[in-house]
């Protein structure tokens, strides 16, 4: 038996997914959260069943061994030597990686190199892999990056209008984020349209706590809403996405913050939250403006009003769209959102709502567009576990 394992590791939390290799059933899927505290969660679903126990857990390589017992545990997986594959999720891959390889020290120097991008990712995404290696001795361990899909972008849509110097000198362009699950989205999409990948053109919505687009064209991304950092684009849950540089500086002369404070604002303290003074999250926002108020109703306006910006110039660049997706979090499941969404771009890409059924479906793939559009629209969960044990078996021949 050829086993492989998805992971994701975080500065405090550890995801995993493990498949069958020959057809990808899941065999469990588990998490750790807490990690570095004394009442850290570890979780683990089999077969639907879900078993949780709160115990210390100080760092990852005890994370590991939780999740490897666990797993041995509740599992049909007998045998830890069956895992010959682990997939690691890397969230900045730069420029120097367009794909997922197979880990080498070359790999996991650059990746080190490539934490000034990421410092709050990439290194815990190496303690992650350290962790795992040293656990899992018949294995064999691949990097699956994040920015990697986004790749493709041409310096036209990638470059900042700064001075050239600052992208050669410091690699200062848009990276984009949420790369394999926009990868997992397109290449899904295609197959619920029946049509090769390369006839596809698709504006994907990646809508969760952190919410990116990406406009794909054939399989190639030709550009994506995130940029040097996951703070650009739409409006999110905390973060404020795309602000005039120049407020930066307004405002800390103003309010007398440091750059570190001022950050945290944009970052944790803006967004739906900044906006709604109620609430980061979806549901809440989605409830208070059910309510009438005024300002949860704003919020809603804006948040749909920012991706329609979005879609409008993917629109263009794209020629024609064959499918809008929604993912993640709000996209899979906030019925208001998408309608608000759809409801601003629908008479310029000749959609056909369908508003009955989007207000009753969550979580599901389904085709929300109805006979005589132009564009269709999706609900497609999206899966990038699937995606990381896909390139893991790929890369190494399972
Ligand atoms: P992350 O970016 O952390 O992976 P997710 O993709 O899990 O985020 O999305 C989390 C967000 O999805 C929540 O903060 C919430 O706003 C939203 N969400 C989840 N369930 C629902 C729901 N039933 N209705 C509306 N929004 C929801």
């Amino acid at each position: 038996m050829s086993l492989i394992l998805a992971v994701n590791a975080g500065s405090s939390s550890l995801k995993y997914q493990l498949y069958e290799a020959n057809d990808f059933t899941v065999l469990a899927s588990g998490q750790i959260e807490r990690i570095g505290k004394e009442d850290a969660i570890a979780s683990i679903k089999v077969d639907g069943n879900k078993e949780k126990k709160v115990i210390p857990i100080l760092d990852h390589t005890r994370a590991v061994e939780v999740a490897l017992s666990d797993i041995l545990e509740f599992s049909s997986v007998k045998n830890l030597d069956d895992i010959k594959g682990v997939g690691h999720r890397v969230v900045h891959g730069g420029e120097a990686f367009d794909n997922s390889v197979i880990v080498d020290d070359a790999a996991i120097a650059k990746v080190e190199e490539l934490s000034s991008l990421a410092p709050l990712h990439n290194p815990a995404n190496l303690i992650g892999y350290h962790a795992f290696k040293d656990a899992l001795k018949e294995a064999n361990h691949t990097f699956v990056f994040d920015t990697a899909f986004h790749q493709t972008m041409e310096p036209k849509a990638f470059l900042y209008a700064l001075p050239y110097k600052y992208y050669e000198d410091y690699q200062v362009r848009k990276y984009g984020m949420h790369g394999t699950s926009h990868k997992y989205i397109a290449k899904r999409t295609a197959e619920l349209l029946d049509k090769p990948i390369e006839d596809v053109n698709t504006i994907v919505c990646h809508l969760g706590n952190g919410a990116s687009l990406a406009a794909i064209k054939g399989g190639k991304v030709i550009d994506t809403s995130m940029g040097f950092t996951p703070l650009a684009g739409v409006m999110m849950g905390t973060r404020t996405g795309d602000v005039d540089p120049a407020v930066f500086p307004y405002l800390l002369e103003k309010t007398g913050l440091s750059v570190d404070e001022q950050m945290h604002v944009y970052n944790y303290e803006s967004g739906m939250l900044g906006i709604s003074g109620i609430s980061n999250d979806a549901r809440e926002i989605e409830e208070a403006t059910a309510e009438g108020n005024e300002r949860a109703i704003l919020t809603s306006e804006m948040y749909a009003y920012k991706i329609a910006n979005y879609i409008g110039t993917y629109f263009v660049h794209l020629g024609h769209v064959d499918a809008i997706v929604f993912t993640a979090g709000i996209g899979e499941n906030d019925t208001g959102v998408r309608a608000r969404v759809i409801d601003s771009v629908s008479e310029a890409l000749h959609i056909n709502f369908n508003h009955e059924l989007n207000s009753k479906v969550r979580g599901v793939e389904v085709e929300l567009s109805e006979e005589g559009s132009t564009t269709k629209v999706f609900i497609i969960p999206t899966d990038e576990e699937l995606m990381i044990a896909e390139d893991t078996k790929k890369l190494l021949g399972l």
